[in-house]
């Protein structure tokens, strides 16, 4: 596991599983509930078929969440440690895995807007310090990113040559901040961002947005999945929502940049899992053009090498997914992995896959 190294008492990963209630379809078809969480970390395989293996699974995690718990409690009690440590610069990720339907956007829309709430409120509360908060969304299709809060649909490049950045961004970042990304060879990903609260320092524009401001943003960018593709392009693609909160002590503002905290928060709605998993448990290879998710194989390779300790090499180049989340990841950077299940019959072999992936991450 994580080894609890870095801040606080929780594992730097923490796998928490989300059980969905079953569908009205699947009521209708007679399909019963395959699976009962029997308590707060444990979920478990209820035979209910006489054919079925009589000698019931048992799976642990951090926290399990049953078909009745509310997005709220999932949140306060899985995710909320983790998105809010972005307000003391340090980074996060939400992931929701699991197959289609089951529950993936469901979760990231719920949690993503409950850190939002948290966050304004952790803002109101710490008059001490000036705030800018700023939202950026991107989708990844077959390897190629492309931006969800703009217009135009072209292709966005992933930056990692510290001497083309530097030559094409001059204005904007200063050389330590180029020399961070080549010590650490971030992939940067250059995509809108909307300016959500600002307050005048270091050249921000002044402006407040309530909360409210804020859903409205991150409700377009997930619609705008949703309808500009098809049922299969959107559950194969992958979302990102970012939230970055930046932050500096006011008596220092516009002078030492040194007290400025700036982290990140992403929220992943990840591809459906279904066919990564066929992919894994049959052994195949990747290869080029047969619709394996190549980032979503390579995020679970990543996931397993960071929950194995520091000594081992992160392949994080291996795709777009993990190149772009690297800063996220990796070092002191927190993650919740959200497993989501369907309950239903026809679906167990794929909550079986999404299961095995969570143990995986521990
Ligand atoms: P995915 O993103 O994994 O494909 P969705 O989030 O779209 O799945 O969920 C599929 C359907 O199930 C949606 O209609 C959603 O509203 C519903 N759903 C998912 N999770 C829950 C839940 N915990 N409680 C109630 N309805 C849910
Ligand atoms: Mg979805």
């Amino acid at each position: 596991n994580g080894g609890g190294s870095g801040a606080g008492s929780l594992d730097r990963i923490q796998v928490l599983v989300r059980v969905r209630p079953l569908s009205d379809k699947e009521i209708a078809r007679g399909e019963p509930a395959e699976w009962e969480c029997i308590n707060d970390t444990t979920i478990m395989f209820r035979s209910t078929f006489p054919d079925r293996p009589t000698a019931p699974t048992a799976y642990t995690f951090d926290r399990v969440f049953h078909s009745e718990c509310s997005t709220k409690e999932v949140y306060q009690e899985g995710v909320k440690e983790v998105a809010l440590s972005v307000v003391g610069g340090i980074n996060s990720s939400v992931f929701a895995y699991g197959q289609t339907s089951s529950g993936k956007t469901f979760t990231m829309t719920g949690v993503t807007e409950c850190t939002v709430a948290d966050i304004y409120d952790y803002i109101n509360k710490h008059e001490e310090r000036a705030f800018v908060l700023k939202f950026s969304a991107i989708e990844i299709y077959n390897e190629v990113v492309r931006d969800l809060l703009s217009a135009e649909n072209t292709p966005l490049r992933l930056w990692d040559d510290a001497e083309v950045i530097r030559r094409s961004f001059s204005a904007f970042l200063t050389s330590s901040d180029v020399m961070l990304m080549f010590a650490n060879q971030f992939s940067v990903v250059y995509s809108t961002e909307r300016h959500l609260r600002g307050e005048s320092y270091g050249g921000y524009i002044k402006g407040l947005e309530p909360p409210q401001g804020t859903y409205f943003c991150l409700r377009r960018a997930q619609r705008r999945t949703g309808e500009t593709f098809l049922n299969e392009k959107s559950s194969r693609s992958h979302q990102i929502l970012k939230l970055t909160v930046e932050s500096s002590a006011r008596e220092f503002l516009g002078k030492d940049k040194s007290t400025t905290l700036v982290a990140s928060v992403n929220f992943v709605d990840l591809a459906g899992s279904e066919r990564a998993s066929q992919a894994m448990s049959a052994g195949t290879r990747l290869k080029e053009g047969c619709h394996i998710n190549k980032s979503l194989l390579s995020l679970g390779t990543v996931i397993r090498k960071l929950s194995m300790g520091s000594n081992v090499h992160v392949p994080y180049r291996d795709s777009k997914l993990t190149r772009i989340l690297q800063p996220s990841l990796g070092g002191n950077a927190r993650t919740a992995i959200i497993c989501t299940l369907s309950p239903a019959t026809s679906h167990i072999e794929q909550s079986r896959n999404t299961l095995f992936f969570g143990s995986c991450a521990k």
